[in-house]
């Protein structure tokens, strides 16, 4: 391909990936967002190995073939109460791919840099394996303790924060060694550097607890776009450039954001420490003082059609019983009855930012009904019913009552200002960040154990369509 047509579709692709994040932030366009990068992707993929400079063909289209089939393969497959857990695992491929090119770089012998060239040449290359050799690692780490074979509980080690800053000293005493060093002679600076921040990668997301890992997905994004940003730089490829800033950038303002909707600053995160593996059983209903009193069914399904107000709280256990479907259904037979109906979306809902939305939108639940915390908390006194379907820490009163409570402060569903609440669940075990939830016991909480997906049929069958 001419190096002219390169450009254009570089920059075309560029084009295409902005406007995929722009229509990926609302769900009415996220399918088409999710359209626009892929073709992105296809034109970058394209222009690159048409591109000068590239001959190994022999090796290359195989290697597309195979990741393009086990890409396949588990979007295909994979549930999406998984799809952190997938995400966490492409992340480590980035920082693989950052750390492996950074050493082909050095070791380039084609590569004749010179002066001032050689010095910014090597920081890239330094920089890329140093940020790539951490995603690899952290992002190992989060997928183990997503899929639970890690425990969320976070690692404390004695002198934690002394060890990752010993590893950044060590590591920046070793960039000092390897910038000064001629020739290759400097591989085993760096030799040393990547087995330094492969260590720093497994401590700083041990260490971090099982309530804090949406967080840690969402960084570990942003750090696999700066080392894809790096990697551009290495091999002067301005797309990679772009789309690392671009990832990298969105990767941060999402932290953000989500570290601000659970009142954490982002550095209490990644110094880490809060949470824990969660699922434990509450011991008893002691710490509230108040009694638990279950609802059955049919009851709820009265309670429904009697109400004018009902607002669903869909979490966790909604995604994994795969209650959707029959909820719009129930959500459908309620508005032909004239009964208002609305959701309310917890920003750390579920298992990855937007996992409520994509499940809603999946069952046709209409977007103008789907509102997020800040559009509807204050809502809740004038509500009559308030079904909380396997959501748990994200509607706990303790975040506000109870300033020891490991999750004081962040902000949560005020459901429990509503006349009645229904919470769906299988038995009184706590929630992903393992903390006990008063709002069991109060006074206008009944309880309906069970599957959500049996507990919502049983309710659909007592409502007549
Ligand atoms: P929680 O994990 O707090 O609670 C889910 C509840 O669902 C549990 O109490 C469980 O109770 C119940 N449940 C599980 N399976 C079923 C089922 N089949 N039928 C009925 N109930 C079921 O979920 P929330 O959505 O309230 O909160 C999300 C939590 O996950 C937060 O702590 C958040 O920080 C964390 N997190 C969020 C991520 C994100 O990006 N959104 C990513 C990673 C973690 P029982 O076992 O008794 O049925």
């Amino acid at each position: 391909m001419a190096n002219g047509l390169m450009t254009v579709s570089y920059i075309a692709a560029a084009i295409l990936f902005i406007l995929s994040l722009g229509g990926l932030s609302r769900q009415d366009t996220a399918r088409r967002g999710n359209f626009y990068g892929a073709l992105g992707m296809g034109i970058a993929i394209l222009a690159t190995i048409t591109g000068g400079g590239v001959t190994g063909y022999a090796l290359l289209l195989p290697a597309i073939a195979i990741g393009a089939m086990v890409g396949w393969a588990l979007a295909v497959r994979v549930e999406m109460t998984q799809m952190p857990e997938l995400v966490a695992s492409l992340h480590s491929f980035v920082g693989l791919a950052a750390t492996l090119v950074g050493y082909a770089s050095y070791l380039d012998p084609n590569a004749h840099f010179t002066g001032a060239e050689k010095s910014i040449h090597e920081v890239e290359i330094f920089l890329g394996i140093f940020i790539g050799a951490i995603t690899f690692t952290g992002s190992i780490i989060a997928f183990g303790k997503l899929r639970g074979s890690i425990s969320g509980k976070p690692l404390m080690l004695p002198a934690r924060h002394w060890l990752n800053l010993a590893g950044i000293l060590a590591s920046l005493y070793l960039g000092g060694q390897f910038l000064a060093a001629e020739g290759s002679s400097g591989l085993l600076s760096l030799v040393l550097m990547t087995v330094i921040a492969l260590l720093i990668g497994v401590h700083l997301v041990m260490g971090i607890g099982g309530a804090d890992m949406p967080v840690v997905v969402s960084m570990l994004n942003s750090y696999s776009g700066w080392a894809a940003a790096a990697t551009g730089f290495m091999l002067s490829n301005d797309l990679l450039i772009v789309t690392g800033a671009l990832v990298g950038s969105s990767g941060a303002i999402l932290s953000y954001i989500m570290c601000r909707a659970m009142n954490r600053s982002f550095v209490s995160v990644i110094l880490g420490g809060f949470g824990t593996g969660g699922g434990s059983t509450s011991s008893s209903a002691a710490a509230s003082g108040g009694e638990v009193v279950s609802i059955s069914a049919d009851e709820t399904a009265q309670l429904l059609t009697d109400a004018k107000e009902v607002i669903i709280v869909p979490g966790y256990g909604m995604a994994v019983a795969q209650a959707q479907g029959v909820i719009s259904e129930i959500t459908r037979r309620l508005r032909a009855k004239g009964v208002k109906v609305r959701f309310a979306i917890h920003p750390v809902a579920g298992r990855l930012p937007g996992h409520m939305n994509v499940l809603l939108a999946e069952a046709k639940v209409p977007y103008d009904i789907v509102l997020e915390m800040d559009e509807i908390n204050a809502d809740f006194p004038d509500t009559d019913a308030v079904l909380v379907v396997g959501a748990n820490d994200i509607v706990n009163p303790s975040a506000q009552e109870d300033p020891g409570s490991p999750i004081a402060g962040m902000p949560v569903l005020e459901v429990w200002k509503a006349r009645t609440v229904v919470v769906f669940k299988r038995s009184m075990a706590t929630g992903y960040a393992g903390v006990e939830n008063p709002l069991f016991y109060k006074e206008n909480t009944r309880m309906l154990f069970g599957d959500a997906k049996k507990s919502v049929d049983g309710i659909l069958a007592h409502i007549p369509s």
